[in-house]
């Protein structure tokens, strides 16, 4: 999806000019048009993934990219018809030079402009480690791999100290589509069952729902542009080092040769992800010693951490 020239054409809906052709179904829509076709997947999502009625307070997950920033303005404009439930919003500072501070910055400008209170946990503070430490011992994993267990388990442990029922992220149909064929690719059936909003409450495990599930990468772009929201552009110095740029590339390759194959991926994991839920229930938590629930004695940040200290 690109943004048209003016006057190229104009939009089905009400034959003003159009701002984005979307190619996998063939739509040119208008600015007002494109806003609110989006808002309509994201409230359908949410009634999917969700009973909200049963929600007083919903956490979301803002890193102050156009994701999360995406995800928190549409909750904040489809639930003001709910005083009773507040909206907080959560960063991780992970202490990463150069990059966190300016994004943190845009989250802490959209949260002040949405009137939503705003929530900072750093790695610093939860685990006595920064990221660019983190990056620097001389482990065979790479430094995304702390990044994303020690990033959920300050959201978790936030979340759950605010009181939060509910944790929203900014997760997107692209990273979907990414997550479902890296783990088909490396027969890592378990963490595929895995995939996907929380079905299950577990105590201790704050639920994650995905509000923008079905909305590419592209759309939100364009949605926080039209939007005008306050957000970074910025990419982590340890983003080079991910295998997920590979699968962003396949997916992209083939989404371009075949306009809607990101949306078949994510649909056809869904039709079988029951199957898989049944091969794999979610395994019955308990807690660490650090308070966090996990499945195992330690929980996957501890024994992490604990890698760490032998390496050092
Ligand atoms: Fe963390 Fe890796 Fe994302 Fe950087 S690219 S924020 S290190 S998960």
């Amino acid at each position: 999806m690109l943004p048209l020239k003016r006057g190229v054409s104009s939009c089905i809906k009400c034959h003003r000019e159009a701002v984005t052709f979307i190619r996998y179904n063939g739509a040119h829509l208008c600015d007002e048009h494109f806003l609110q076709y989006v808002e309509r997947r994201v409230k359908k999502e949410l009634r999917q993934q969700i009973d909200l009625d049963e929600v007083k307070k919903l956490a979301v997950a803002l890193s102050g990219g156009k994701d999360s920033s995406v995800a928190l303005c549409i909750l904040v404009e489809v639930l003001h018809h709910r005083p009773d439930l507040e909206i907080v919003a959560i960063t991780v500072d992970e202490g990463i030079v150069g990059y966190r501070p300016k994004t943190i910055e845009k989250a802490v400008e959209l949260t002040a402009r949405l009137g939503v209170e705003h929530h900072l946990i750093s790695f610093q503070d939860e685990v006595g480690k920064d990221m660019d430490q983190l990056a620097r011992t001389k482990s065979d994993k790479g430094p995304c791999t702390y990044c994303g267990v020690l990033r959920r388990r300050c959201m978790n442990s936030l979340a759950r100290k605010l009181g939060a029922e509910v944790l929203a992220t900014g997760l997107n149909l692209d990273d979907t589509a990414q997550s479902i064929l890296m783990n088909f690719t490396r027969g890592d059936v378990e963490r595929l069952a895995r995939l996907g909003p929380h079905i299950k409450v577990q105590p201790g495990l704050i639920p994650r729902i995905q509000p923008l599930r079905l909305v590419p990468e592209n759309e939100t772009y364009l949605y926080a542009l039209l939007k005008g929201l306050p957000f970074s552009d910025d990419e982590c110095p340890y983003a080079d080092s991910a295998l997920r740029n590979e699968y962003r590339e396949i997916v992209n390759k083939l989404e371009d040769k075949h306009p809607g194959t990101k949306h078949s991926i994510v649909a056809s994991y869904d039709s079988i992800r029951p199957l898989l839920m049944e091969a794999y229930p979610p395994a019955e938590l308990g807690r660490c010693t650090c308070g966090e629930p996990t499945s195992n004695q330690k929980c996957m940040s501890c024994a992490l951490l604990e890698e760490i200290k032998k390496m050092v």
